[in-house]
């Protein structure tokens, strides 16, 4: 039976290691702090919201929202997102996306200062990561599959991996990280050829799909770790979710499996509190 890499001993980790950098800010009369930015409030956004005050507050991180009402005019919420981008007393900008219709994405993402981009939501941002400049944040997500597989000792240098989904926020930047650890990487999408096989190949796969259940025996092979980042509704249990790996399926077959719930998500949220910390750091060195 395949072992599960837990993101709660990740997280927990890491929790121990970054209340010890906010002890040293404290010292220095500094408080790292998150500015949530958002307009309207989807159930998610509110549960992640809710989830990352809690636990970058007992790290001892400040989460300040600033909230936006669904109607909001594009003047209203740019002029809204220029003060907090100004604000010396905040040093990481979150904000939920996609932003209403009537709003200019685009444009409110340009104003986040990339050195306040900690979830890697603009076009400067997203260079940094693609060229390796390690003063970039990469999207929390694919820094969370990197720090769980650190924290497991999974071997990364020269091995396959195989990355499912080729979207920004998780496919293309967790391919990049895994690129810098000199892996070699393959980019599967909707329209890869032979796309079981192509996965089965790895010795390391990271399904980033938004398909419940949809990598199955077909997909895996003996001594493969696999990490799973889908959150999707389980079409077999109502109101409950899971991965975009069919556990029960492959469980038999792979070496080690992130679990969902309880894998990568675990541990999403402590790295927007490392990278708000990092952002204080930096800002004030
Ligand atoms: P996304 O933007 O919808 O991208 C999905 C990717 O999967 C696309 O590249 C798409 O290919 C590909 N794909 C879709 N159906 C496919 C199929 N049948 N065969 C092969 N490829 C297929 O999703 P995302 O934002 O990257 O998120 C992926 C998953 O991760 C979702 O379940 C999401 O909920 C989850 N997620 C988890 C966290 C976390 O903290 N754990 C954070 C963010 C997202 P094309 O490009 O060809 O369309």
């Amino acid at each position: 039976m395949a072992e599960r890499l837990k993101g709660k001993a990740v997280a927990d980790a890491m929790k121990e290691e970054l209340t010890k950098r906010v002890e040293d800010l404290k010292a220095k009369g500094l408080t790292p702090k998150l500015g949530i930015v958002r307009a309207g409030g989807r159930p998610d956004d509110l549960y992640y919201e809710k989830g990352a005050t809690k636990t970058l507050g007992a790290i001892g991180v400040e989460v300040e929202v600033f909230a936006y009402p669904e109607d909001v005019d594009q003047a209203t919420f740019e002029k809204g997102m220029t003060d907090v981008a100004n604000n010396k007393e905040i040093n990481g900008i979150l904000m939920f996306s996609p932003l209403p219709k009537q709003l200019d994405e685009a444009k409110i993402r340009s104003l986040i200062p990339v050195e306040k981009d900690v979830d890697c939501m603009t076009q400067a941002g997203a260079g940094k990561v693609f060229s390796d400049d390690v003063s970039g944040f990469p999207p929390c997500t694919p820094t969370a599959c990197m720090d769980l597989l650190k924290f497991y000792n999974v071997p990364l240098s020269g091995k396959k991996a195989v990355v499912l989904g080729r979207s920004m926020v998780v496919g293309k930047p967790v391919a990049m990280l895994l690129l810098r650890e000199n892996a070699t990487v393959t980019i599967c999408h909707s329209r890869t050829d032979n796309l079981p096989a192509v996965c089965a190949d790895a010795d390391i796969l990271i399904a980033a799909v938004g398909r419940a259940k949809m990598v199955d025996e077909k997909y895996v092979k003996p001594g493969q770790i696999v990490v799973d980042v889908g959150i999707n509704e389980d079409p077999d249990n109502p109101g409950k979710y899971c991965g975009d790996v069919n556990t029960a399926a492959v469980e038999g077959i792979v070496e080690q499996i992130s679990p969902v719930p309880g894998g990568v998500g675990s541990v999403t949220t402590i790295v927007l509190c490392k990278h708000t910390i990092m952002g204080c750091e930096a800002q004030n060195a």
